[in-house]
């Protein structure tokens, strides 16, 4: 008996004592064996025999008991060491998209004319000239081309520099009414704290029977549709000059950055320009075939727009895809 207890001491894990429990307790054990042994014991001597067997079954299983508890912790310890997470490791980062500044500019503008049914049509960056000047009233060697520094290809194609060209494609293709924008990329060789050489337009226009719309529901829409960007800013029409619309008129709201009063921004005017727009020139009709139709058209810098939303001081920066800046937007 006192080697068996010495086993059971010795053992070093829970399967080892698993047999050794199996060898000592078992039906075939060797306590079972020895409790056989009762039958040929002579009768009086019958219960101290099984008296002295069953104390020394009771101080195995009490040693066997305290074995088993004192292996099962240190297993459990083994189990919780292996599983221990280590917190000085660098885990999984998980980082949250957000829409970009530009993009979400332009949905926003999108929504607007889209909740006044206006249509959204798109074109081809890589135009011809007769779509992105000569139909738009920019003859060759008119200098009104210089305003728009253009990347032309060897063919003399060109990428677009604005988005009227799809103008042109929409009245080339349907006839009136139009109500339609035109949001897209256009490109321009200028390159400082205002222009970036790839930069983004909504282009707007509505053309119907002569007489139907005028410039009072160009003004109508514009205001209105400034105030939806920007809240409740003043808004003003003055006097300019494109080509492709007689008259024409930029747009500025009161700076958003002063409240009107004059900062940096708005060069202490009070004002900033917005957007341009006028009633469209009949030359542009007339080169697209059009007769007796009247209407109007306006042009909306994206990236202007969301530099004044989101007050980003520089446009390049829009442009570069530094995390830190696209992150404020989430
Ligand atoms: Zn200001």
């Amino acid at each position: 008996m006192e080697e068996l207890s010495i086993k059971i001491e010795n053992c070093t894990n829970l399967d080892e004592l698993e047999s050794i429990r199996v060898e000592i307790f078992g039906k075939k054990g060797i306590l079972a064996a020895e409790f056989g042994k009762l039958k040929s014991v002579p009768p009086a001597e019958k219960k101290d025999f099984a008296k002295n067997l069953n104390d020394k079954k009771s101080a195995l299983m009490e040693i066997f008991e305290a074995k088993k508890s004192t292996l099962e912790s240190q297993a459990l310890e083994q189990q919780l060491k292996s599983e221990a997470l280590d917190v000085s490791l660098y885990g999984y980062e998980q980082t949250k998209g957000a829409i970009h500044p530009v993009k979400d500019t332009m949905d926003k503008i999108i929504d607007y004319f889209v909740s006044l049914n206006f249509a959204v049509e798109s074109g081809p960056l890589v135009e011809n000239d007769f779509n992105n000047f000569e139909a738009l009233n920019l003859p060759k060697n008119h200098p009104a081309r210089e305003m728009q520094d253009t990347f032309f290809f060897a063919d003399k194609n060109l990428l677009r520099t604005h988005t009227s060209p799809v103008q042109v494609r929409t009245m080339l293709n349907s006839d009136i009414p139009i109500r339609m924008i035109a949001p897209g990329a256009v490109f321009r060789r200028d390159y400082d704290l205002t222009h970036t050489p790839m930069f983004h337009q909504v282009e707007g226009l509505v053309v119907d029977k002569s007489g139907v719309v005028s410039f009072a529901n160009l003004k109508a829409i514009l205001t209105d549709f400034l105030h939806y960007m920007f809240g409740d800013v003043e808004v003003r029409f003055r006097p300019s000059f494109f080509p492709f619309t007689e008259p024409s008129t930029e747009v500025d709201i009161s700076c958003v950055f002063c409240d009107g009063d004059g900062c940096r921004v708005c060069s202490h005017t009070g004002w900033l320009e917005v957007l341009g727009s006028g009633v469209v020139d009949s030359n542009v009709f007339k080169a697209v075939g059009y007769e007796n139709v009247s209407g109007y058209a306006f042009g909306i810098g994206v990236e202007r727009f969301a530099m004044l939303l989101h007050k980003i001081p520089d446009l390049r920066t829009l442009f570069e895809g530094d995390i830190r800046l696209l992150e404020q937007f989430k």
